[in-house]
Formats: structure tokens, C-alpha cells, sequence
């Protein structure tokens, strides 16, 4: 059976997104009010900006555009928390109140009329639809080879991340109540959900150059999330450690017989560069092996602790009838 008058949220993250929220939200809105009257969606949907702790007039704009119109929401956090913890707080904010949620980048980068196939996969029972770019032409020589590659790892690594499926993506209630299940505090969402399971489906998008501003995903966010995603999804780099050290040894024993032998027939075993050579190269290997180790550890000792993953300082969710207001 179809389902109808679905109640959509859209989950918008905005870190320093001043330059281009004016815009976001106005064709957002736009979106949503033609979806409203199509009768695709129910009038009771919203656009809920989550502000990552945002330096400049982000979380203003938002406050005064919520004034404006109760289509629009706003949650803001105490600091920056990331991407991947602001959509997670609105997700998590909008199942209660929303059928669907479509978690979407601020700079308008994703095609939204990409919507209407979102949603009719929804509305034909699909809990999970995920968002695939067409291609990378909008990203530079640098993030397209890290992407090609970051993708060809997690593959090799067995996580089962869809290529080139970033957050646009979107969630049932019920997949939504599954998610709030996963306690972790280094979350990879693009990896995790993908192992829940249910009814999903791909589309397809076109994805356009960032409207205004600069991309907020500096090389350390990039680095941060990669090894975030290799080391909550994987734990195949220490099995890879394991057989590195078993090759390693097999070498040595086959090296330290050679020169047994070279020994016993009155050959003087070449020294200084020999030596030096093979300490740097175990020393390598042992420090590598220390440091993939010491990763998991790191990521065991913050997952232990639990502490809460973000911290909300304000909320603002009004109703048209009613103007609920946390603050
Ligand atoms: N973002 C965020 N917190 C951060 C970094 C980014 O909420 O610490 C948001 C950002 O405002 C945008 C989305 O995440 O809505 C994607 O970021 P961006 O467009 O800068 O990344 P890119 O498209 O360059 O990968
Ligand atoms: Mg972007």
C-alpha cells in the first residue's frame, strides 16, 4: 500500500554557512511548499537546520528565519561537534515528529529536485534511499583521487559503503528507531547504515558547485573521517598486521639462514648498509603496527568513557498552532 500526506523533515547542517543560508533556505522552502501542494507531502513538514557551533551569524540567520516561517527549525549546538554528529542530533530530533527524514548539505552541492525520487521510492515501502552522485566533476584532482581511493579501500577493507553515496540520503521512522539503537560515539554514517539492513533503494543525482562559501571539510575533517570509517567499520588492519608480521618473520628466518650458511663457508657477511637497512625497515613496520594498534585503543578509550556525542545549547521546533520553544 502507498503511503500518503508523509510528514518529511529536511535535516540541513550548517557550520559557517552565512554566505549561502539565505539562499538554501528560500529554495528549500520553495521545494517543500511545491511538494505540499502537489499533495506529495503533508503541510505539517519542516526544513530543521542543525548549527555546528558556527563562528559567524549562522545560528542568527536561523533564529530569525524560524520567526519568519514555522516551516523552518533550528537546533544549535554548544560547539562544533562535525558533520556526521549534526545530522545525527537532527535526525534524532525530527523522529519524533516526522515520517521521513532527508538529511541534505546547506550549499545547495545536491540537486533537491532529486527529491521527488526519494520520496516516491518512500512512498512504495523502501525505509532506506540513498543518494549516489552521477560523478565527481565538481571536485578537484586532490578529492577526487582521495574519494577513488578512500571507496577502493573501505571495499578491500569489507565495509559495505556505497561509492560515492555521501548524507543525502533518506530515513524512515522505523529506520530512524533502529539507528537511535547504535550507541558509538565515532560515528560513520555512510558505513553504518548500510549494515542495518531493510528495504532500500539508489538515486541518482547531479551534483552542482557549492552556491557560496568554501567547503568547511578542511584535510584534517577529511583525514578524521577516513580513519573514523576505516577503524569503526573494520577491524581487518589489525588481521593485516598479523600477516605483515608472519611475512616479516619468514623473511628474517630465511635471511638469518643465508648467512649461517655464507658463515660456515668463510664468506664475511656485507655489514654496515645490511644492518642499517633492515633496522629501518623493522622499525617502520613495528612503529605502523604501533600506531594502526594504538588507533583502536584510542577509538576503545573514547567509545568506553560514553560521553554524550553533542551537546544541544538551543532548540527551536514550533508547531504553526502552537510555539513551542526550548531554549
Ligand atoms: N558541516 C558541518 N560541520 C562541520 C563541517 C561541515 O555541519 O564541521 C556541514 C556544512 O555546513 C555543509 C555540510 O556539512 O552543510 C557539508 O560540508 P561542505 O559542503 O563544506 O563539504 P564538501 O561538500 O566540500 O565535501
Ligand atoms: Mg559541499
Amino acid at each position: 500500500m502507498k503511503r500518503t500526506n508523509t510528514i518529511l523533515y529536511l535535516v540541513v547542517p550548517c557550520y559557517n554557512e552565512e554566505e549561502v543560508l539565505h539562499k538554501s533556505a528560500a529554495v528549500l522552502l520553495d521545494k517543500l511548499d511545491r511538494l505540499i501542494q502537489a499533495g506529495t507531502i503533508s503541510d505539517k513538514s519542516k526544513i530543521l537546520f542543525i548549527n555546528d557551533g558556527s563562528k559567524d551569524s549562522t545560528w542568527q540567520i536561523i533564529y530569525e528565519l524560524t520567526r519568519q516561517n514555522s516551516k523552518y527549525a533550528g537546533l544549535s549546538f554548544s560547539r562544533n561537534y562535525g558533520h556526521q554528529s549534526a545530522i545525527l542530533a537532527g535526525m534524532m530530533a525530527a523522529r519524533s515528529k516526522a515520517d521521513a527524514v532527508v538529511t541534505i548539505d546547506a550549499d545547495l552541492q545536491q540537486d533537491i529536485e532529486a527529491l521527488d525520487q526519494f520520496l516516491e521510492c518512500y512512498q512504495n515501502g523502501c525505509e532506506i534511499v540513498y543518494g549516489v552522485r552521477n560523478d565527481r566533476d565538481t571536485d578537484g584532482f586532490f578529492k577526487k583521487t582521495t574519494a577513488g581511493l578512500f571507496y577502493k579501500l573501505m571495499h578491500v577493507l569489507g565495509c559495505q559503503t556505497i561509492t560515492n553515496h555521501a548524507d543525502y540520503r533518506l530515513m524512515s521512522k522505523k529506520a530512524l528507531d533502529a539507528l537511535s539503537e547504535f550507541h558509538e560515539t565515532n560515528l560513520f554514517l555512510r558505513g553504518l547504515i548500510p549494515t542495518m539492513g531493510f528495504q532500500s533503494d539508489i538515486v541518482y543525482f547531479d551534483v552542482k558547485e557549492r552556491e557560496a562559501g568554501q567547503s568547511k571539510y578542511t584535510l584534517k575533517k577529511m583525514m578524521t573521517l577516513a580513519v573514523d570509517g576505516i577503524t569503526s567499520m573494520s577491524t581487518r588492519p589489525l588481521q593485516m598486521i598479523v600477516i605483515l608480521g608472519f611475512l616479516t618473520f619468514l623473511f628474517s628466518i630465511g635471511l638469518f639462514i643465508s648467512c649461517i650458511v655464507d658463515w660456515a663457508n668463510g664468506a664475511v657477511v656485507a655489514g654496515w648498509t645490511t644492518t642499517v637497512a633492515s633496522t629501518c625497515l623493522i622499525g617502520g613496520i613495528t612503529l605502523l603496527s604501533q600506531g594502526i594498534i594504538g588507533e583502536y585503543i584510542g577509538k576503545i578509550y573514547m567509545e568506553s568513557k560514553g560521553r554524550p556525542r553533542y551537546i544541544v545549547d538551543s532548540m527551536i521546533l514550533r508547531d504553526a498552532e502552537d510555539s513551542a520553544e526550548e531554549e
